[in-house]
């Protein structure tokens, strides 16, 4: 582990401050020369591999008083982005009215790192990719900018067969955030100006030509809350991966339903474990709305999330999977009872 500062930050303003003054203005937040710690489960283990080399550690924890809170409301729910992952999956109220997040919480890591792992830190975590892990490949895109992908002609088992470009096919690996963006979630974020708030849909970015700038924050900026418009009761996250238990998604999607009557008024899908960001399927929910529910819809919805999908040598599976999911998840969420 090379060598780093270490600052304990007791306010906001000094946490955007010590993270602005290192920062180099030129660098990708991801390789951003300051960087903020929350429950350090991702960002110690790639200080440790080599992979991220950060001259400045931020510590954020003591801001977790202003920035933990779980507050659900009549008109939605709003969560401090230091809440750890644990508490918000065991609140009663995230149970009732947002199972989809409860469960993608829940179905992440394990509960010693559920315990240590915050909110933002879980959106802001880093591929799985194993060529981007192991600093002795030389070729990856998104580590060593302008060197190749080893991972297009190795072994591409759990990379990812949407959003993916001809420089990078990493999967985005967290759970948290396909809830997120299937509902509509803002992001509040605090930095030198003060406070603003985004589309969560706008945090990530797809890797295109250049995989290296993952997010749209910029280094100074940290994520403070986010917020969830409405209730989403009737609400799903279904993960399949290779263990029931301490294991990444190689398929998930997170289901939300408004159903009267037996019509879906309105529909939300978002896709994890086969995307390069957190994945909206816009075009799926589209056939949703306005139907009943039957089985020839449900297939018909999953072939649409996928209809962009490219399979590459070893993760072709993840299509048909990934179908089998959505299908599943939908009449999961139909039939729930709440
Ligand atoms: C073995 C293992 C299995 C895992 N399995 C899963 C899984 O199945 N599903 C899943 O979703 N996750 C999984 N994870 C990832 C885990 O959930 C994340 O490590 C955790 O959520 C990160 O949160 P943290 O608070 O520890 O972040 P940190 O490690 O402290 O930070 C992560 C990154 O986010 C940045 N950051 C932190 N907070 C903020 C903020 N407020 N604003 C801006 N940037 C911030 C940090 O600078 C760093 O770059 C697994 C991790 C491990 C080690
Ligand atoms: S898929 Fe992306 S992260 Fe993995 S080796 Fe290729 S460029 Fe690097």
């Amino acid at each position: 582990m090379r060598p780093f500062s270490y600052q304990r930050a007791t306010d906001p303003d000094m946490a955007v401050q010590a993270l602005s003054a290192a920062a180099a203005a030129n660098n990708p937040l991801t390789q951003a020369t300051a960087q903020p710690l929350a429950g350090g489960t991702t960002l110690i283990d790639l200080m440790k591999l080599d992979v991220t080399r950060p001259t400045a550690i931020v510590d954020i924890n003591p801001l977790a008083q202003a920035w933990s809170a779980i507050e659900p409301g009549s008109d939605g729910l709003r969560l401090g982005a230091l809440a750890k992952m644990s508490d918000v999956a065991a609140h009663a109220e995230i149970q009732r009215n947002y199972p989809v997040i409860a469960n993608s919480l829940k179905l992440a890591a394990s509960a010693q790192l559920r315990n240590m792992a915050t909110l933002g830190g879980n959106v802001m975590q880093r591929t799985r990719c194993s060529y981007f892990r192991d600093v002795s490949y030389e070729n990856c895109n998104k580590r060593n900018p302008g060197s190749g992908c080893a991972a297009m002609d190795g072994v591409n088992r759990m990379h990812a067969v949407l959003g993916t470009s001809d420089q990078c096919i990493a999967t985005y690996p967290g759970d948290f955030a396909q809830a997120l963006i299937a509902l509509d979630a803002v992001v509040e974020i605090t930095g030198k100006g003060g406070t603003r708030s985004m589309s969560f849909a706008e945090l990530h970015k797809a890797p295109g030509n250049s995989p290296d700038i993952e997010t749209t924050l910029q280094p100074g900026e940290l994520i403070s809350a986010f917020s969830i418009p409405g209730r989403w009761p009737r609400s799903v996250y279904l993960k399949a991966r290779d263990r029931q238990s301490y294991e990444f998604a190689l398929s998930s999607a997170a289901i939300a339903l408004d159903v009267q009557g037996g019509t879906i008024r309105d529909a939300r899908v978002g896709l994890g474990g086969v995307a390069t960001m957190p994945w909206r399927a816009r075009e799926a929910e589209a056939l949703l709305k306005g139907q009943k529910f039957d089985e020839a819809l449900a297939q018909r919805v999953a072939d649409a999330a996928f209809a962009d999908a490219r399979g590459r040598r070893h993760n072709s599976f993840k299509i048909a999977l990934g179908k089998r999911v959505v299908a599943r998840a939908l009449q999961q969420a139909v039939t729930m009872e709440i």
